[in-house]
């Protein structure tokens, strides 16, 4: 459209008039000054609002409390703090389930089929992890949430990926601390994933009721990279993939685990270990084990192992964390640095016992505060 067609008075008939075609004003806030003010004001709810949210079931302000407990900052940690004491009595009715095996046994396609069937029945479940592999290479293992596709889509359903930084410690913490906030969100039934390396499952172990682990037929135990102790800590062992041709292997697999499963103690839970085996993909056997599931914990609430095993986890995880804050506050002290760097040199040069070095330097952090 010709400038004299928008303006009037371009037209010949108003002489001496002329109105230049406009341009477009730049707003008087970026879109990233915009974005970055909503921000701002997006976390300024206050603790009754996160609390009120959780109570309520709002999935949004659930996930926002988690990452107030999993980040880093003094200011989002005081928050969250607040918001689990809160949260705290509205927690701890659920059963929570550890689920443990090597990459590729089938963990996701099998909290995929068990957790359809859960939630089916009208249940709500929360599916957490701990993946120790996210920290230190920076890659996870237990992948992303791209995994369980089908769950993901599910509104009785949530799905929460490992909290990436931190020590194992630290991870935990905040795993345990996001069972609380999901509980206290109406989530009666949570899943602990995590592979079958390093020391997570046996903290996984130390945050759950009961404690399942996924094997593979055909490979050797070494090859599945499970050790004895994680075996013994299994309240069930499911032989996965136990379909097509693999079918057979599955059953002797089972009967040679369930003999090795005989030759531990007796639980103090009175609970007698099973193996089944089931199909995650076919989702064969996986009411069978929730079955079991069911039975471990009518059998536990009634003989009173359920809640002290609870209560034992509490207390065991209040002084995991005194420890793991005493050896922060004493490697992160700018005059304990130093003085770690001089004694390491005199145990590096036999002038002086590693334990009397430990003993002086104990007893120097002592004096500073
Ligand atoms: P994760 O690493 O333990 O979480 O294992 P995934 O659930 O990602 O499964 C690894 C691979 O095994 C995928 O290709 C799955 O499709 C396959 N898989 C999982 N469960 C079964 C099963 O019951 N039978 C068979 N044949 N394949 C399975």
């Amino acid at each position: 459209m010709a400038n004299q067609d928008k303006h009037i008075e371009n037209s010949p008939e108003f002489k001496g008039l002329k109105v230049n075609e406009g341009i477009a004003h730049p707003g008087a806030y970026s879109d990233n000054s915009v974005r970055r003010f909503l921000q701002k004001k997006r976390k300024l709810l206050s603790v009754d609002e996160y609390v009120d949210g959780i109570l309520s079931g709002n999935i949004t302000l659930l996930s926002k409390a988690v990452t107030l407990v999993e980040s880093a900052k003094p200011e989002h940690m005081e928050i969250a703090q607040e918001i689990i004491v809160r949260c705290l009595p509205h927690s701890g009715n659920s059963i929570r389930i550890g689920i443990t095996g090597v990459p590729g046994v089938g963990k996701s396609t099998f909290i995929e089929a068990l957790g359809s069937y859960i939630t089916g029945r009208g249940n709500k479940l929360a599916v957490l992890a701990i993946d120790p592999s996210s920290e230190r290479s920076k890659g996870s293992i237990l992948g992303d949430k791209t995994r369980m596709e089908e769950l993901s889509g599910n509104k009785n359903a949530y799905i929460r990926p490992s909290p990436s930084a931190g020590s194992l410690g630290g991870v935990a913490r905040k795993t345990r601390e996001t069972i609380i906030l999901c509980e206290a969100a109406g989530f009666d039934h949570v899943f602990i994933e995590t592979v079958g390396v390093g020391q997570s499952e046996t903290a996984v172990h130390s945050m759950s009721d009961f404690f399942l682990l996924l094997m593979l037929a055909g490979a050797g135990d070494e090859l599945q990279g499970i050790k004895r102790g994680i075996m013994e800590m299994a309240d069930l062992i499911a032989i996965n993939k136990a379909d097509g041709s693999n079918r057979e292997k599955a059953q002797m697999a089972r009967v040679q685990y369930r003999n090795a499963l005989h030759l531990f103690p007796q639980k103090d839970s009175g609970w007698d270990p099973e193996v089944l085996t089931c199909s995650a993909i076919s989702k064969t056997g996986v009411t069978e084990i929730w079955d079991k599931i069911e039975t471990y914990r009518n059998l536990t609430v009634e003989n009173g192992y359920f809640a002290r095993r609870r209560s034992a986890q509490s207390t065991f995880w209040m002084h995991e964390t005194i420890q793991e804050q005493l050896k922060q506050k004493f490697y992160n002290h700018p005059e304990m640095k130093g003085q770690i760097k001089d004694f390491e040199q005199l145990v590096l040069n036999n002038k002086m016992s590693s334990f009397v070095a430990a003993g002086k330097l104990l007893e120097n952090y002592s004096k500073l505060k």
